[in-house]
């Protein structure tokens, strides 16, 4: 069974006061009980003496779709904006999917958002970079006026109210920019391999822009796994290493330092993009996991220790085995078609 997120805008209460929160918590959890919907779907009542009682719901999606059996929760969240209510739906979600043996390569980079084996790219639009400027700009503000050791100014708290829309507003539109993106990819292909970027790990790095474009990696790659489950597609998360200096062509070894933007092969003499390269890598990274996965499932070849070896490395990174995708791509490796590009020259 999937869980989907149904996000719904609220009304503003009026003054009346704020509600009783847990102290730090911005948020009220409900199960099955403490609340009730309108017949039209337009309102929810919150029935345990909650302070802000009905709201009027905005939403995006409709309501009236579902039956309140199949909401399991409705969490109620105080944003800079206004209240917020979240469902929490049961719904088995299913979409067509025209499998065309499409196969590519992310490589998420600072440069460009991202970088596919064929050398497209997306980029980051003007208008987040517009706004995480203005979010920087009000933040100077906020640290402007603050008074150490002394109660706030009306100054201050209006300069953090600025501030904590404008984080509320950038959130958004990366999220609605992750989910596109990672729709958009998924739609037209069978197979996506990324890089599993270790999010954690350079969050630790201080610098704005980069933990900015570290949080869009991970909510697009939550998006790419949502959806290829949704689509029936593949998506293959492969670790890191070597990516950036392994030559996509043949395998030799080129060091880069972070400047260097074009791969170039002593070896073979290929010349790339440095993302473009990468993004070839983890590609053929991906597929050979795959073919590990698929020869030691489905016992074409190899047996004993080692493949079950092999699947439980395997298994770690193919996160969405979906077994109509896998039954597919069977399929295409039976007529041929599947073992030529499947087994890379990756150390
Ligand atoms: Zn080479």
């Amino acid at each position: 069974m999937q869980r989907f997120y149904e996000n719904c805008r609220l009304g503003k209460s009026g003054k009346k006061g704020y509600p009783k929160y847990k102290k730090f918590s911005r948020s009220v959890e409900y199960k099955n009980s403490g609340w009730k919907l309108s017949a039209d779907r337009k309102e929810i009542t919150l029935t345990d003496g909650f302070e802000i009682g009905i709201m009027n719901l905005w939403s995006s999606r409709n309501l009236v779709w579902y039956s309140e059996k199949q909401i399991s929760r409705v969490r109620v969240i105080r944003r800079a904006d206004g209240y917020y209510a979240q469902f929490l739906v049961d719904w088995d979600r299913r979409e067509e999917h025209e499998f065309q043996g499409k196969m590519t390569g992310i490589d998420l980079g600072l440069k460009n958002f991202s970088t596919d084996s064929d050398g497209n790219t997306v980029d980051n639009p003007r208008f987040l970079i517009k706004s995480e400027r203005r979010l920087k700009m009000l933040q100077r503000r906020v640290s402007k006026k603050h008074i150490k050791g002394k109660k706030q100014s009306n100054k201050y708290h209006n300069a953090r109210q600025a501030l904590a829309k404008q984080h509320l507003k950038v959130s958004r539109q990366r999220l609605d920019k992750a989910r596109k993106d990672a729709l958009a990819l998924v739609r037209s292909n069978d197979l996506i391999v990324y890089e599993d970027l270790k999010i954690q790990n350079m969050v630790k790095n201080h610098h704005l822009a980069k933990s900015i474009s570290d949080a869009s990696w991970y909510q697009f790659t939550q998006w790419l796994q949502y959806f290829a489950q949704v689509h029936g597609v593949i998506v293959i998360a492969v670790p890191p290493h070597n990516t950036t200096v392994d030559c996509s062509c043949c395998g030799a070894k080129v060091k880069k330092t972070l400047s260097t933007r074009t791969h170039r092969c002593n070896q073979c003499g290929a010349v790339l993009d440095r993302d473009h390269n990468a993004a070839k890598n983890i590609l053929a990274k991906g597929l050979k996991l795959l073919a590990e996965y698929l020869n030691s499932t489905l016992g074409h070849r190899g047996s004993g220790a080692k493949s079950s070896k092999a699947q439980g490395e395997t298994n770690r990174w193919l996160k969405n085995g979906d077994a109509l995708a896998l039954s597919w791509l069977d399929e295409l490796r039976t007529k041929n078609s599947w073992e030529s590009p499947a087994i890379p020259r990756i150390g």
